[in-house]
């Protein structure tokens, strides 16, 4: 017997229409390219949503068409992000830092027939044009005709105008309901290693993710609050906050292309912001800003980190602001929020000092998810806290395959999708992410965690940034390696560096020697490559071992 129940399709639809009839005065508000403050309520969003509609309609757009966007969080971007998926075309969002041959590998991967671009992306677009395939008839540059750039496309490529476009249409368009599991978003991973690749998500599998992420034990969205996410949109879709804020009818506050902590820290405070989200470089640029100016950040309540590990010196020095972090992990693959770091009632009572090595952890399975650690003969490990293995995860918005494989393809033969990443879990479920798998250090048989001794070496002072690499050792194989970029107007003195590690992990953790550097490569992701690293340095032990 089937239950007696309605049945509604999950649609991406469905969360802009209950925005715009919920909560019509909630307001979007944007730092526009330009630098002005564009600012409109959720009905007038979902107008012109509508109206986008109609301008893809007239491009030729049709059903499960791929539409790339290039561009920082923003209205437009919103309106594109719904527009599409809400006409049941496929939102690919392209990372504009990647390189020109990544950029045109994904276009034509994804066969894109149409290319939205921000005015600052007009280089990129300029050069990587000329490497698209037919497929792409036009760039709309998203903006107004006075802002449009003049750049020359290839020929049967026009180059159109966003407002242009938004004022010659209707906004007469009524969202349909249809298959929940149509795909609606298209995200590229960055490929520190090989091309990017592809993930596809469905209109259910946002919708379950968002709902997920708006729980009060992960970001607690509510109506009163103000959100910023600094996560990109152009990136694992900026977290789910683009679709969980308009559900909880919370305040949307985007920063456009101002990431700094002075334009930040100005935004928060002119907008009230409530709650933010980006990777911890972020919130280091933010903390330094705070300390230079003696700003405050009054109306600011929680912080969510994620993207790559968070020092505990994050935490801390928040914490003296008033403000809350809480860090999540995930990735592209799983829409992409896993788990998330609350506390549980086995933590209520526990000293600050305690705390902190819980809430340094990546956090628990948010329900939905489901994680387990294996050996390299792939059986289970215990949830003890300290052996470490090979992560795998399940769930309703973790991918199946990559675009344009078979699917069921990136799964074992149980269902389970291999994150690539090495973490232990404790007796509570709390995940603690050791390393990504290709760039374990194993010494002597025995792994030994680079993210734990990053985490410790930007505790230091003079220390701005650090990688761990294994580097090739004659007695143990490989040993720790560590390669620090100074704070600007700082000397680095190895031996009070390398005295940071004492006392802090086992002495056979301690890396060999220390390299240091003026800068270390990132990914478009802004995650350290820690390939171009050991390439560089893999045999700089090799002489001194013994
Ligand atoms: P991406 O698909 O670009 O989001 O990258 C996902 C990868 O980033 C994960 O597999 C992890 O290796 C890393 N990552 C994400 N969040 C965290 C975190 N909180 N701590 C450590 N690593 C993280």
């Amino acid at each position: 017997m089937l239950g007696l129940m309605q049945d509604q399709e999950l649609m991406i639809s469905a969360i802009i229409k209950h925005a715009a009839r919920h909560h019509p005065t909630a307001e979007l508000v944007s730092k526009t390219t330009e630098g002005d403050v564009h600012r409109y309520t959720y009905a007038e969003f979902e107008r012109r949503a509508r109206r986008m509609v109609r301008v893809l309609q007239r491009l030729g757009v049709n059903v499960q068409d791929r539409v790339a966007t290039m561009a920082w969080n923003g209205y437009r971007h919103m309106e594109l992000y719904y527009a599409i998926s809400g006409m049941q075309a496929i939102t690919h969002t392209i990372n504009p830092r990647l390189a020109v041959d990544d950029v045109a590998y994904i276009v034509n991967h994804a066969e894109d027939v149409l290319v939205f671009s921000d005015t600052t992306f007009a280089p990129l677009i300029a050069a990587a044009a000329p490497k698209f395939r037919a497929t792409v008839r036009a760039v709309v540059f998203m903006c107004d005709r006075a802002h449009m750039p003049d750049i020359a496309l290839p020929e049967g490529m026009e180059l159109l105008c966003y407002e242009e476009l938004m004022d010659a249409a209707d906004e007469d368009y009524v969202w349909q309901d249809f298959d929940e599991r149509t795909a609606a978003t298209l995200c590229y991973t960055s490929g520190t290693t090989g091309r990017p690749k592809g993930v596809l998500y469905s209109h259910r599998s946002t919708l379950l993710h968002a709902f997920s992420v708006g729980q009060a034990d992960v970001i607690g969205l509510r109506a009163v609050d103000r959100v910023l996410p600094v996560v990109p949109m152009f990136h694992v879709n900026a977290w789910g906050i683009p679709y969980g804020a308009l559900m909880a009818g919370a305040t949307l506050v985007m920063p456009g292309r101002f990431l700094d902590g002075a334009s930040l820290t100005k935004l928060m405070n002119d907008e009230k912001v409530t709650m933010s989200a980006g990777v911890p470089t972020v919130w280091l640029g933010l903390l330094q800003h705070l300390e230079k100016s003696g700003d405050r950040l009054p109306t600011m309540e929680r912080l969510m980190v994620g993207g790559s590990a968070c020092p505990r010196m994050i935490y801390e020095a928040f914490d003296g602001y008033g403000v809350r972090v809480f860090q999540g992990w995930g990735m592209t693959e799983m829409s992409p929020v896993g788990t998330y770091n609350t506390a549980k009632a086995a933590h209520i009572g526990m000293s600050a000092q305690d705390e902190y090595t819980i809430r340094v952890k990546q956090g628990r399975a948010l329900f939905g998810i489901d994680m387990k650690i294996v050996g390299d003969d792939g059986a289970e490990l215990p949830w003890d806290g300290k052996q470490s293995g090979h992560l795998l995860v399940k769930g309703p918005w973790v991918t199946n395959a990559y675009y344009g494989d078979a699917p069921g393809s990136a799964l074992d033969q149980d269902g389970w999708f291999a994150t690539g990443d090495v973490a232990a879990l404790d007796p509570e479920g709390y995940l603690e992410i050791t390393d990504r798998s290709k760039d374990v250090i194993k010494s002597g048989g025995e792994w030994i965690s680079s993210i734990q001794l990053e985490n410790i070496a930007v505790g230091h002072p003079d220390v701005a940034e650090a990688a761990i690499i294994a580097a090739n050792h004659a007695k143990w194989a490989e040993r720790p390696l560590l390669i620090v970029v100074p704070k600007a107007g700082h000397t680095i003195d190895k031996a009070s560096v390398m005295a940071i590690f004492d006392g802090q992990v086992a002495s056979w953790w301690k890396p060999d020697d220390l390299v240091v550097v003026d800068e270390l490569p990132h990914s478009a992701t802004g995650k350290i490559q820690k390939l171009a690293l050991r390439n560089k340095f893999r045999d700089y032990l090799l002489t001194k071992s013994d």
